[in-house]
């Protein structure tokens, strides 16, 4: 069921409201603006009903800081104001309420609003979703990545977390494309998006496809000994897929990892570290492919197959 908040300091309206809706939908109740906000920024609301006029914070102010924050500025609001109250109105959308709903409440008004601007919303997160989506692997794609990498970088410099970049490619990929053909290359990318995807499910996981047959992930938290072993563990899982590659360039299909551990300052610079893990992914290439290397902490190269070759 999906969730509604209604945010009104009186008892009397705010029940009314509830009882039209609560068949429908899973109803929370606030009373103050203040508990709205909390409500609002902990719950998956797919609507908020907003009454105007409250003591303390009134709704216009609530509805200025929904919009500032970023989980709650994409819920639509429908502000539920007094039939006389032209200026509230107009003053309410202008601020970014997607309707009003007038005193008295009338019951299929209420529903056929409220179901509208749900359909609406539900319509628009999945077209969001969608165009943040690789087709070919239901993975990230590369305007998901963008969006979240600033992000992130920026809240491991505030939480001072190591924050880890890594590159895949998948090694000698042009010679399995025109020895197989492309639809058969396309089978491998998906095969090796969802190898490398069971291996980074924690919430704060992050695996995208970059641009062809290259990847990218974002992982918080741990140390690079840690990390650099887990690579090492995708690395080994896309090897034993035993994907037949063309003789000529090796027995299985594989990649080559490229990545760096760092705990980023305030005000570091995301791109040189995607650059080092860039780095890191070319001298995988280098010495024979088929392997992770890493920059750990100190910029101190790890080697996974050694850097004799
Ligand atoms: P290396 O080991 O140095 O990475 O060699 P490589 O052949 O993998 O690298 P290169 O960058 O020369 O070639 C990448 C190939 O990946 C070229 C292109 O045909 C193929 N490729 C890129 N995107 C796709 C895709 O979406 N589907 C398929 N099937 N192939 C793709
Ligand atoms: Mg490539
Ligand atoms: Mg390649």
């Amino acid at each position: 069921m999906e969730k509604i908040l209604i945010v009104d300091d009186s008892v009397l309206q705010a029940t009314q409201l509830k009882n039209i809706l609560q068949e429908e939908y899973e109803i929370t109740v606030a009373h103050t603006a203040a508990e709205g906000l909390h409500q609002a920024s902990n719950g998956n609301y797919s609507l908020i009903l907003l009454d105007v006029v409250m003591p303390e914070m009134d709704g216009f102010t609530l509805l200025k800081k929904l919009q500032e924050e970023i989980i709650t500025q994409s819920v639509p609001v429908i502000l539920i104001t007094s039939l006389s109250d032209v200026e509230n109105e107009q003053r309410g959308l202008v601020l970014g309420a997607v309707d009003y709903i007038t005193k008295p409440f009338h019951s299929l008004i209420v529903k056929a609003r409220v179901n509208t601007h749900i359909k609406l919303y539900n319509y628009r997160r999945q077209v969001e979703q969608q165009s943040m989506t690789d087709q070919l692997t239901g993975i990230a794609n590369r305007r998901k990545y963008e969006q979240y990498c600033a992000a992130k970088w920026q809240e491991a410099a505030r939480l001072q977390l190591p924050f880890s970049i890594c590159m895949f490619d998948i090694d000698r990929f042009k010679v399995y494309n025109d020895t197989f053909g492309h639809p058969a290359g396309d089978k491998v990318i998906a095969a090796v998006a969802k190898t490398a995807a069971s291996l980074l499910q924690r919430s704060t996981d992050f695996l995208a496809r970059y641009g062809g047959e290259e990847f990218v992930a974002l992982i918080f938290g741990d140390p690079s000994e840690k990390i650099f072993a887990h690579l090492k563990k995708i690395r080994q899982a896309v090897e034993d897929l035993h994907i037949p590659h063309d003789p000529s360039v090796s027995e299985w299909v594989t990649v080559s990892v490229g990545g760096v551990t760092v705990v980023p300052q305030v005000g570091s610079d995301y791109d040189f570290y995607l650059k080092v893990a860039d780095t890191m992914l070319y001298d995988a290439k280098k010495h024979g492919r088929n392997q992770v290397v890493w920059a750990d902490e100190r910029m101190k190269q790890l080697w996974e197959k050694g850097a004799s070759l």
